[in-house]
């Protein structure tokens, strides 16, 4: 008998798709304890092995994740600090979050914000800022540099990072693997450090993680 996988509803009708089904283990190793994804959140969510490293590094009192999507980092982030304030301009994508959170146990130590971190950023305070802004979907593997200038959504990343910089000076940053370092080492202003640290998953460079302020190692 032909066994066809019990997709779920956003796999089953994008095959695109299914390439990222295959690695949901990799994606969220309770995968099965009942994760939810939508569509946007199967191509960008952070496979956990690499995420629950950035938040070893992150570990302290209390972070922000700026663009939490689906959750899958707002999770690791529960895990090594106090407290968690996950912010997303999407209302489902809240509600996903949430979701994803009690299914690992870690809700109640997450604050949920539906909103617009670029409003908000003003009125926020934390030891440590975590962003994984919107690159733009898959494409960014086209370009043989990618301009974080020119190509992040929704606003450049010198504007991103000064409305970072109200919320803390310790700063990472969730990029293509392709992300011009150049203009990340521009970020850090002048005779500031960064730290670009690859993020490697089955020894394939699958991202880059850009540290600033305290969070750069010595
Ligand atoms: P990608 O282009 O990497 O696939 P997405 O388009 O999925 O990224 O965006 C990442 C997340 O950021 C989404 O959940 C989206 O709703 C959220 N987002 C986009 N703009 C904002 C914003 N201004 N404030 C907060 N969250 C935002």
């Amino acid at each position: 008998m032909n066994s066809v996988p019990n997709f779920p509803p956003e796999i089953a009708k994008d095959k695109s798709l299914r390439k990222y089904w295959y690695k949901r283990f990799s994606l969220f190793t309770r995968f099965d304890a009942g994760v939810r994804l939508d569509r946007e959140g199967w191509y960008s969510v952070t496979p956990e092995e690499v995420i629950a490293h950035s938040a070893e590094r992150c570990r302290c009192n209390v972070i922000v994740d700026a663009f939490c999507g689906c959750g899958g980092n707002s999770i690791q982030f529960a895990f090594t600090c106090n407290q968690m304030i996950a912010i997303d301009i999407d209302p489902n994508k809240i509600k996903m979050a949430e979701h994803n959170a009690k299914t690992y146990g870690v809700a109640d130590k997450i604050k949920f914000i539906n909103g617009d971190f670029l409003k908000l950023a003003s009125n926020l305070h934390a030891d440590v800022l975590f962003m994984s802004p919107p690159w733009g979907g898959p494409n960014y593997s086209k370009h043989k540099i990618f301009d974080i200038e020119c190509s992040l959504i929704p606003v450049s990343a010198t504007e991103l990072m000064s409305k970072a910089r109200q919320v803390s000076r310790n700063i990472a940053i969730y990029l293509p693997r392709n992300s011009n370092t150049q203009q990340l080492t521009k970020l850090a202003g002048p005779n500031n450090p960064v730290e670009i640290e690859p993020n490697f998953l089955d020894r394939k460079q699958i991202a880059l993680t850009a540290y600033y302020g305290g969070l750069v190692r010595r």
